[in-house]
């Protein structure tokens, strides 16, 4: 592909390869491609074919019969490619990362700087695919830039080839070989600089980190990369297992933009800053002391990019855990106490307006809470666990058992309720289906507790921990309970790890 600077448009090919059944010859295919963009010609088995545009986004390709297609055994797949030709000037993003589209930004000096952040909005904004969450490149992809030789080209994977030609131009050859998000397929073009490190993974492999920065900001970004990515790789291999992309190497790239997750080249636009844009998120002083962008989006290596939901409704599954990666984060810094902290901060961002997953087959995302809520009930979800080890073990094994994998919430709400033996399907409705945040009702006397869940769906029970000089375990539902609690301990004493909220029950009781 070859953006244009000067007039904001972009032309290009994509070949896309596909498998299908022997006997299920295909005729037709779906691809999207988003207005203004448009589909200049197709070629199929090295003819021209025809299409058609149906509504604003998407186009048919009308694959013709070719007889001369070798005939393979039953039950193997045939795999052919459609090669797409499309140019146009695509969508612009007005507040990238949060809206989607091209960014054509200038750097400080006033040269070239151009991006993509397309998430949600899809990458099809650019580039003609089959833009679907569930829908990704399997055998990964390469990205092929022209630029102007005075700038560099840097997208997802290893670099091939740098190739000049004749204009004063170069062609960047880049390749990933993993199973992608066509939303993390994004090139990088700007006056960049680059350095490396390796990094020892825990298994075994010398892990190659490469940095890419504007060549202003060499000796301001060094420090801060050199730091807080082997601490990111240390905290997360230990908690979620191995970086998911040893083949494909991790890459930080500066952005225009504050920060998106894309595969193996991390968009990364902190102004190399502790913190979020200097701040920190949880208000508890906890989080100010790494980079939140370093952490955050690379955390999204394992929830997002390794692990994918199928559908954006569930979404929740890439920034919940992904929020929930920088409190593990700071457990494996700094201890569990500032963990706890953080993320009892981050749930006061909590709104609660509505349910954190969303409606299925029509591209709604659920809350926005899926980022603090979905953090603060994996912490919730853990005590409810009682037993880190497992819980960790769960963490590590859902990234081996759905290693580059796309999948739903419910395949991981199974995977819990499997691994730990409890039932906690009713948790997981309350808390990710519903906006209503159970309420503990309670009645101390001497030395008895009455305790019930209120606001909450009727199956729900909690195993809960009281700690007092022993600890006690006792299971809370719906219907009032009396316990019998031993000496020093009191409804104070329930973790504030929990995610309910606290209430005296009125004196009628
Ligand atoms: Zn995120």
């Amino acid at each position: 592909m070859q953006p244009n600077y000067v007039t904001k448009t972009i032309k290009g090919s994509n070949t896309i390869q596909f498998s299908y059944k022997p006997g299920e010859n295909p005729e037709q295919m779906q691809i999207d491609l988003q207005s203004p963009m448009q589909i200049d010609s197709v070629f199929f088995q090295k003819r021209k074919i025809s299409f058609s545009k149906r509504g604003m986004n998407s186009w048919l390709l009308s694959l013709t019969k070719n007889n001369s297609r070798v005939r393979i055994s039953k039950g193997l797949l045939l795999t052919d490619s459609v090669l797409i030709y499309y140019s146009g000037n695509p969508r612009i993003a007005k507040n990238a990362p949060w809206d989607g589209g091209w960014i054509f930004a200038t750097d400080k000096m006033g040269r070239p700087w151009m991006t993509v952040a397309c998430q949600g909005l899809g990458a099809s904004v650019w580039y003609p695919c089959k833009d679907h969450q569930s829908d990704e490149p399997d055998k990964g992809a390469t990205i092929r830039m022209i630029v102007p030789d005075s700038l560099v080209a840097i997208a997802n994977g290893r670099l091939q080839s740098i190739t000049k030609r004749k204009n004063n131009e170069s062609v960047y050859e880049w390749k990933v070989i993993n199973p992608i998000n066509n939303y993390n397929i994004v090139p990088y073009i700007g006056k960049y600089v680059n350095w490396k490190d390796n990094y020892s993974s825990i298994t075994g492999n010398n892990l190659e980190l490469s940095y890419w920065v504007l060549d202003y900001n060499l000796e301001k970004a060094t420090p801060q990369f050199n730091r807080d990515t082997p601490r990111m790789l240390a905290a997360f291999e230990y908690w979620f297992g191995p970086y998911p992309f040893q083949e494909d190497g991790y890459k930080l790239v500066e952005s225009p933009h504050l920060g998106m997750e894309h595969q193996s080249a991390i968009a990364y636009g902190n102004g190399f800053a502790n913190g979020y844009r200097g701040r920190d998120l949880s208000g508890t002083g906890w989080g100010k002391d790494w980079d939140y962008i370093i952490i955050h989006e690379s955390g999204h290596e394992w929830f997002a990019n390794n692990i994918t939901t199928k559908d954006i409704a569930d979404m929740w599954v890439h920034e919940g855990f992904t929020m929930y990666s920088e409190v593990l984060f700071i457990e494996y810094h700094y201890g569990r106490e500032g963990a706890d902290a953080y993320c009892r901060g981050v749930r006061t961002r909590i709104r609660n307006d509505r349910p954190i997953i969303g409606q299925y087959g029509v591209n709604d995302e659920g809350s926005g809470d899926m980022y603090n809520k979905g953090a603060g009930f994996l912490h919730h979800l853990r005590e409810t666990i009682n037993n880190d080890s497992l819980f960790r073990g769960i963490l590590k094994g859902l990234n081996k058992d759905f290693y580059h994998q796309t999948i739903d919430s419910k395949d991981v709400e199974a995977y819990f309720i499997q691994k730990t033996g409890l039932p906690l399907q009713p948790l997981f409705d309350q808390y990710l289906r519903t906006n209503k945040i159970p309420i503990l009702e309670y009645a101390q006397t001497n030395n008895k507790l009455k305790l019930r869940l209120t606001n909450c769906n009727e199956q729900l029970s909690m195993p809960i921990r009281i700690d007092g000089k022993q600890t006690q375990n006792i299971t809370i539902t719906t219907a009032w309970q009396e316990f019998n609690i031993s000496e020093g301990i009191s409804i104070k004493n329930i973790s504030d790890n929990f995610y309910f909220t606290k209430k005296e029950a009125s004196s009628s009781l």
